[in-house]
């Protein structure tokens, strides 16, 4: 692997490389509670039909559409129907019957017409002025799913309505990818623990956020600890690392005297696949496998390991989940000042963005220090200015992506 700039991968091209990398995922039964944020397997079949029977949109009167000519009808109500019953009485020619929203369609009956729509004489008749369409407000038996169909295809990504589509079938436990484990490693002398005091340290702060940030992503995170900057140290932690999925590491992968991290995977057998991407922040981002399990060397700025892990390790946390689309979601907006930059390096700018008027506008952060957590502090998207492009004007159309982190 070489390390010129010409060497440096697009960021497109690194993730294609590291998705293809990924084993196909292992299986498991689970709650569909448990399963949502992640992807199913195989298709899941219907057993009911939904609704079961015709039944009403609105709140309104039931009755049957060849009676009401074009002056209109005067109709008798003959029957009430609420959700929840089982309507008997047949509507006979001449008549209609109150019925309420989901309540089933009595027999005979073929269309609803709102209560709004119609002028009450007594408590007995009903005028109904116009002609409804035929089937007018009404929930076809079978609208929503029918028994034997398939209810929902393998691959699709389980939120809450496809819960409900489950639930509304019986359905409790459904087989997804189980969540991946994701083993952690902060390496660097300089770094202690969130409850030290510093003492000439740097609080490892890459543990707890990247933990934080592989929850949300629907993984397990378990962290490994600190390792010194030694080959010994960094390896010894590394075996721990056990059956984990995918091995995160922070820091030591650039190009110092001291970074320890890519001759440490390199003498536990990872076969390294890609090392350095055109990007900034985040460009020493050192990409490998053994056997089912990726490794990942994410840069040690807190702000790099941020913007890798949403281009990066995200994307790869929902590809073994299940999820077909697993590329960062992206939203069209428009710039706010004019920017520049060398050419060369695709850069994902930290921006506040807000809808004003017409379109959702991107303001760089005052900050874009990869060193400094301040200029990830109070984004809400990053802004990709491709790697060949060196100037943007204010007002200049652009790629936005929501960041994950946000609180
Ligand atoms: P390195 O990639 O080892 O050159 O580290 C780059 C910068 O990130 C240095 O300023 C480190 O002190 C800082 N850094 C490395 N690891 C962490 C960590 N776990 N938490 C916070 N900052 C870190
Ligand atoms: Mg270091």
């Amino acid at each position: 692997m070489g390390t010129k700039a010409s060497e440096l991968l697009p960021v497109e091209e690194a993730r294609a490389r590291l998705l293809a990398l990924l084993p196909t995922p292992e299986l498991e039964q689970v709650s569909v509670e448990e399963a949502l944020g992640r992807a199913l397997d195989h298709d899941v079949m219907a057993r009911r039909t939904l609704p079961p029977w015709d039944n009403s949109a609105m709140d309104g009167y039931a009755l049957r559409a060849a009676d009401v000519s074009a002056g209109g009808a005067r109709l008798r109500v003959v029957a009430t129907v609420h959700a929840g019953d089982t309507p008997t009485r047949a509507i006979g020619p001449g008549e209609c019957a109150r019925i309420m929203t989901g309540a089933p369609l009595p027999p005979g009956a073929d269309t609803v017409v709102m209560q709004e729509r119609v002028e009450l004489e007594g408590t007995e008749w009903v005028h109904v002025p116009e002609p409804p369409g035929p089937g007018l407000n009404v929930r076809r038996r079978g609208e929503e799913t029918r028994e034997g169909d398939v209810l929902l295809p393998g691959g699709t990504s389980l939120g809450i309505p496809e819960a409900g589509l489950l639930w509304a079938q019986g359905l409790r436990h459904v087989e997804v990818p189980r969540r991946p484990r994701v083993a952690l490693l902060s390496t660097g002398d300089e770094l202690c623990g969130v409850e030290e005091e510093p003492r000439g340290r740097i609080v490892d702060t890459n543990a707890p956020a990247l933990a934080e940030a592989v929850r949300r992503a629907g993984g397990v995170p378990r962290v490994l600890g600190r390792a010194r900057d030694t080959l010994d140290d960094v390896c010894a932690h590394l075996r721990r690392a056990g059956d984990a999925d995918v091995v995160l590491t922070s820091a030591g992968v650039s190009v110092g005297e001291r970074d320890m991290v890519r001759p440490a995977l390199e003498s536990l057998g990872v076969t390294l696949d890609f090392w350095r991407v055109a990007l900034r922040p985040g460009k020493p981002l050192l990409v490998g496998h053994r056997g089912r399990t990726l490794f990942l060397g994410l840069p040690g700025n807190p702000t790099s390991s941020l913007v890798t892990f949403e281009l990066f390790v995200r994307p790869a946390l929902r590809r073994l989940l299940g999820h077909r689309d697993v590329e960062p979601e992206r939203v069209p907006g428009r710039v706010s000042t004019d920017f520049r930059k060398a050419p060369g390096l695709a850069h994902y700018v930290r921006v506040r963005a807000e809808w004003r008027e017409d379109a959702l506008w991107a303001t760089p952060l005052s900050t874009q220090s990869s060193g400094a957590l301040r200029s990830a502090s109070t984004a809400s998207h990053l802004m990709h200015v491709p790697a060949a492009v060196s100037a943007l004007s204010a007002g200049a159309d652009v790629e936005l992506l929501p960041v994950s982190w946000r609180g």
